[in-house]
Formats: structure tokens, C-alpha cells, sequence
């Protein structure tokens, strides 16, 4: 356990007036060379007395701690701090206090020499990336300077009285963390932000996302479609699930009539969320870019009784234009030309680790 004064050798700080609330600054605690280092926004009530950050029995401390242990990772493994240092009260934190504390936060990384660090909220986010948008940024790995950040929600958001939904999605999005730093198992997919709007709390991030989004954004999405035969022999067209992307870091998947089990089996509300949205897509008015999109048109009328509007272009035709004589124009082919290809190798290679792990555990 690193001993603040190691890091910090001044312990009486009066640089911006948050110092006017707090009994003491409270320093960061945990292991030189962490598991992770987590980064939070400020001590609270508790913290303040105690003098370390995310203490267990504080509301967000307790959430993390517990987080922690069901994911099997000691909570004495991962070095805890925070953006600023002392207690706000009823004060907002602003972005002089961040300021004014950001070179405690630089001196401790300097120090305690973290491979990862968790960035919960976006009062750390401002403070390490400077800038907000945590629900952006949240669950994918962003390498600045040779550092690897890793944003998540700050468990505060997810105490049940705020959105007790982001505890899931703050779970989900450190074992996908955890599972890398096991694994070590760092690739191009890990700096993408890759989410899968698999819950109702993640199609929530994803509508306020879109609808954050200028009309004249261009968004590239592919189907995923098949045929379902009923008892009665009609071939009914199915939209299986739906990828969007509108930027080169990343972007999502909306599953809805997989199967064997489907992810909304238990929850037949989200399903009808997931359809809405995909449905809703055909009219919104981005500039949208398909694989193959003239074809999904048949079964979005099929599925959802909807023509997809504001079509700008279709890659798969787009392929064919460039490469006539070439056979095949598939989405796995094409990512060779964004530095993507061979994607479907690490996936595979990702699924035989993790399919063997939970085969013999
Ligand atoms: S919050 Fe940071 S900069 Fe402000 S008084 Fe406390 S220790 Fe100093």
C-alpha cells in the first residue's frame, strides 16, 4: 500500500475553495502497479472523515466494492482516487477545482505507474481526457499517449435512487475490462467502442445518443436478416438484429430475433424498445450508408412495413463499382480497406478462450 505522503509532499492544500468544506484532503489509496487505478469524481461525506476515497461503507464505495468481488478482482488490487481531493458539500464541482487538483491526480499516475486506468464519470473523464460524454466514452478503451483509460458510468449514477440500471451496464463494462487485463489480450478491436444495446438502460444511451446527433451525420449500418417459416408455410422476413455506426471509434449493435436463448427472452419490453428504434431508423433523417442496403429494404417493409428514407449510399454496391471482377463483397472483405481485416479471427480466437474458460469452470 503506497503512503500518500510518498507521493504528495504537500498535505495541507487551500488551492481552490473546496478545501473550505472538507476536514482534509483525501489522498488516493491502493498498490503501486494496481490491477487498475479507478479515478472518481470527489470524497463524499464519509471519505471526508476517513480520509481515503470509495470507502466501503459509502453508498458508490459499497456499489464498487461489490461490483469488484463478483467479478472476482480483491478490491486491495485496484489503487482508488479521485479528481479532486476534498469534500464538495452542497458545491458543484467545477472545472477550476478539477484544474487546480489535476496535478495531485498526474503526480499519483506518475507514481503509481497504472496500466489501466478506470475512469468513472465525467469529472474524471474532464480531468484525464478533458472533455465529458461518459455515456459516450463509457466501456471502450481509449490509449492516449501511450496510456490506456477505460471510461465507465461513476457508480453514484447507478444508486437507487438515481438509474439503478447503470449498475448492470457498469458491471458488464468492467468484466469486459477485467477479462482483457486477464487475458492481456489487446488487439485493434480494443480501441474501438463496441457496445451492444442488449438492455434496456444501453437502448436509452443509444436513443440519447442519436438524438444528440446533427441531421446531417452520416450513419453506416448493416442488417442482419433471415426467413422464419410459420405452421402455416409463409415465409415471414425477420431484421435479426442491427449494427449503426457514425464515427471511425466504434459503434453499436442492436440485437432483437436472435435466438437460442434471444436476450430478450426475460424481457419482452426491451424487445419491443429494440424494435422501435430499428424501425424508427427508417425515417430519421441522417445520411445513411448500407451494406447491401437496397436488399434490407425488402425486409424492413417485410418486418416493420417501412422503406429505410435518406439513402445515400451502398457499400456492397460501392465495392462492386470498384471492383468489378472482384467476387465477393462482403463486410469481412471490405474492412481490410479500414486497417479492420481479420476480425473475424481475433473473434473466434476471443470465443474459444472464453467458451473454454466457462467449460471448465
Ligand atoms: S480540491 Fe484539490 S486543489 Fe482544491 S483545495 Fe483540495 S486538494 Fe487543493
Amino acid at each position: 500500500m503506497i503512503r500518500p505522503e510518498k507521493i504528495h509532499p504537500v498535505f495541507d492544500c487551500t488551492d481552490c475553495e473546496l478545501h473550505k468544506n472538507a476536514k482534509q484532503p483525501v489522498w488516493g489509496r491502493g498498490p503501486k502497479r494496481p490491477f487498475f487505478m479507478l479515478v472518481g469524481e470527489g470524497p463524499g461525506p464519509m471519505e471526508d472523515s476517513a480520509g481515503y476515497p470509495f470507502h466501503p461503507k459509502a453508498p458508490a464505495g459499497e456499489l464498487i466494492k461489490d461490483i469488484l468481488d463478483e467479478l472476482g478482482v480483491p478490491r486491495k488490487d485496484i489503487y482508488l482516487t479521485n479528481a479532486t481531493r476534498c469534500f464538495k458539500d452542497k458545491d458543484k464541482i467545477t472545472v477550476e477545482h478539477i484544474k487546480a487538483c489535476k496535478k495531485y491526480l498526474l503526480e499519483e499516475i506518475r507514481y503509481v505507474k497504472p496500466e489501466w486506468i478506470v475512469i468513472a464519470g465525467n469529472e474524471a473523464l474532464k480531468a484525464l481526457l478533458g472533455h465529458e460524454g461518459i455515456t459516450k466514452d463509457r466501456g471502450r478503451v481509449i490509449i492516449k499517449d501511450g496510456q490506456k483509460y477505460f471510461p465507465i458510468i461513476h457508480p453514484a449514477a447507478a444508486l437507487p435512487f438515481r438509474t439503478p440500471e447503470y449498475r448492470k451496464v457498469i458491471k458488464e463494462d468492467l468484466r469486459h475490462l477485467v477479462g482483457r487485463i486477464k487475458n492481456k489480450n489487446v488487439s485493434v478491436l480494443d480501441s474501438l467502442d463496441c457496445k451492444i444495446a442488449d438492455d434496456r438502460a444501453k437502448l436509452h444511451i443509444l436513443i440519447d445518443e442519436l438524438k444528440n446527433l446533427p441531421e446531417d451525420t452520416v450513419i453506416c449500418s448493416d442488417f442482419e436478416t433471415s426467413n422464419v417459416l410459420t405452421p402455416f408455410h409463409n415465409i415471414v422476413p425477420v431484421v435479426s438484429g442491427m449494427s449503426l455506426a457514425w464515427g471511425p471509434d466504434g459503434g453499436w449493435y442492436i440485437p432483437t430475433d436472435h435466438k437460442n436463448p434471444s436476450v430478450w427472452d426475460k424481457n419482452p419490453e426491451g424487445y419491443e424498445l429494440a424494435k422501435k428504434i430499428i424501425r424508427k431508423y427508417a425515417y430519421m433523417k441522417f445520411r445513411k450508408i448500407g451494406q447491401n442496403i437496397k436488399y434490407e429494404q425488402h425486409w424492413m417493409r417485410g418486418m416493420f412495413g417501412v422503406r429505410i428514407k435518406y439513402v445515400w449510399g451502398d457499400t456492397m454496391m460501392l465495392s462492386h463499382l470498384l471492383n468489378p471482377v472482384r467476387g465477393i463483397h462482403g463486410l469481412d472483405k471490405l474492412a481490410w480497406f479500414v486497417k479492420m481485416g481479420g476480425y473475424e479471427q481475433e473473434l473466434e480466437e476471443w470465443f474459444a478462450q472464453n467458451l473454454a474458460k466457462e467449460d471448465n469452470s
